[in-house]
């Protein structure tokens, strides 16, 4: 970052903490509280965690109840259909609340907010909203906030651009042992099916030194495992002004005392080097575990999907994997009923699943995106056959998830403990270095610490077992 640069992100905190100290002001004694719903992704998961982090700083308390806040703010999602007429569908139930109490103020931010017309279309319908921005300006959070306190009309902000990135935004991560750092924002791989570039900008990377500095601070708080999150990690660097790549970044974070393991997301196959390969084999604090979104089977419809593979590149590349992390969990995701998709396609990503023998899938029906290149596309599948093929793709891994866990049985794993089971009160829960989520006796209250628990039952998510 030049001078110039450097000076404006510092100026720009230092504006945004005035805001803040104002806010406190103003809220001081008021005992407010305020409550944030997230749709998608981690990274929106995270970004909560800032929203989170600044109302905290401001002096609001959080609530896990709608009925008793004083500021609900939706942080939304434009990824999947679904998710979106959710937003809608839960914005207009908040209506009776803002009835009840005048002074509530109701937010929406994240992704769905840069698409066209998405905010006219809010304000319109729901005047009652007094606040909506974008993801690009979500560190001027304070600043917006105190405007709507004020203001009769909603106050609306999206910035078309990216921004630069403001490091040192207040985070309230949940306590517990794994806390996530995004290593970078956006992604310029502009797949036909996806509306992330359109929403999230072009790639961007933190600095190493503030990403390191970041998880030293987060080592010393306690955390014992990180995840590192980005649209595509696997370009993280690319445009830094130094050679310093992703699996510089592995190598570096692996050397930070306290954090004992590592995790990563998301990859994209094409980008996966052979150096990032040996990072991942010889840094011994990295996972066991590797998210490679394959999407579809088919070379025709990766072509069509512009994911620049082959299922041929994907499947050397997964065989180069376990050569050198023979014990590796692979997880992925797929959609079915891409535009064009034929029953011979969809054969070809049944057969990709029963090659690479995925640990887990996040499988999902095609769903149009306005905006990208595939809402456009021609021989859109009909409903009724893509439930058919998610149906038939479910089972499919359903089976081979099964059988893959029933190999856990009477092995030992290790187990980061995250507390008690939210389902089972007697048991305690964690994740094995894989990602399996493991439930299971202990005697005494072992959150926290990283255990050995021999597994004694296998079911086709979850492994059970014995602290030993
Ligand atoms: S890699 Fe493709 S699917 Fe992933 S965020 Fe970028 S455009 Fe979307």
């Amino acid at each position: 970052m030049s001078r110039k640069m450097l000076d404006i992100a510092i100026e720009e905190i230092k504006e945004q903490d005035k805001y803040i100290n104002e806010i406190n002001k103003l809220i001081k004694d008021k005992n407010l509280k305020y409550h944030i719903v997230t749709y998608g992704c981690q990274m929106n998961v995270h970004d909560s965690e800032k929203l989170a982090g600044m109302l905290e700083t401001m002096g609001y308390t959080e609530t896990t109840e709608q009925s008793d806040a004083d500021l609900i703010l939706f942080n939304t999602c434009c990824v999947r259909e679904n998710a979106e007429l959710r937003v809608y569908g839960n914005v207009g139930a908040l209506y009776p609340y803002k009835q009840r109490n005048p002074n509530l103020i109701i937010g929406i931010c994240g992704c769905m907010m840069q698409q066209d017309e998405v905010a006219t279309v809010i304000t319109k319908k729901f005047p009652f909203v007094d606040l909506i921005f974008g993801t690009h300006n979500l560190h001027h959070f304070p600043k917006l906030l105190l405007q709507a306190m004020d203001a009769q009309q909603t106050v609306v902000e999206i910035l078309d651009e990216q921004g630069r990135i403001v490091e040192d935004v207040p985070i309230k991560r949940d306590l517990g042992v794994s806390a996530w750092t995004t290593i970078m924002y956006g992604c310029n791989n502009y797949c036909t099916y996806c509306i992330v570039p359109y929403v999230r900008g072009r790639e961007r990377s933190r600095k190493p030194s503030d990403i390191l500095d970041e998880i030293r601070r987060l080592a010393d708080e306690g955390y014992k495992e990180l995840t590192l999150l980005g649209q595509n990690v696997n370009s993280y660097g690319k445009d830094l002004d130094i050679d310093y790549y992703f699996p510089n970044l592995l190598r570096d974070v692996n050397k930070i005392d306290g954090i004992e393991r590592i995790r990563f997301m998301t990859s994209h196959p094409k980008d996966l080097t052979k150096d990032l390969i040996m990072a991942m084999a010889e840094s011994e604090k990295v996972c066991e575990h590797l998210h490679l979104p394959i999407q579809s089977g088919s070379n025709r419809i990766l072509k069509l999907m512009n994911r620049r593979y082959t299922r041929e590149d994907y499947l050397e590349l997964v065989n180069d994997i376990r050569r050198e992390i023979p014990h590796i969990a692979i997880t992925t995701d797929i959609i079915v009923g891409f535009p064009g998709e034929t029953e011979e396609d969809f054969a070809d990503t049944l057969d990709i699943v029963k090659k690479v023998r995925y640990d887990s899938a996040f499988t999902f029906m095609y769903s149009i995106r306005t905006g990208t290149p595939a809402a456009k596309m021609d021989e859109q599948i009909d409903q009724k056959i893509k439930k058919e093929r998610l149906q038939m793709l479910m089972e499919l891994q359903g089976q081979i998830s099964k059988e893959i866990n029933e190999k856990f049985m009477g092995s030992t794993v290790d187990v980061l403990v995250e507390g008690l089971s939210k389902n089972r009160d007697d048991m305690y829960t964690g994740r094995n270095r894989q990602n399996k989520l493991v439930n299971f006796m202990a005697e005494h209250d072992v959150t926290g610490k990283i255990v050995e628990v021999k597994i004694t039952q296998s079911k086709t998510w979850t492994l059970e077992g014995i602290m030993v």
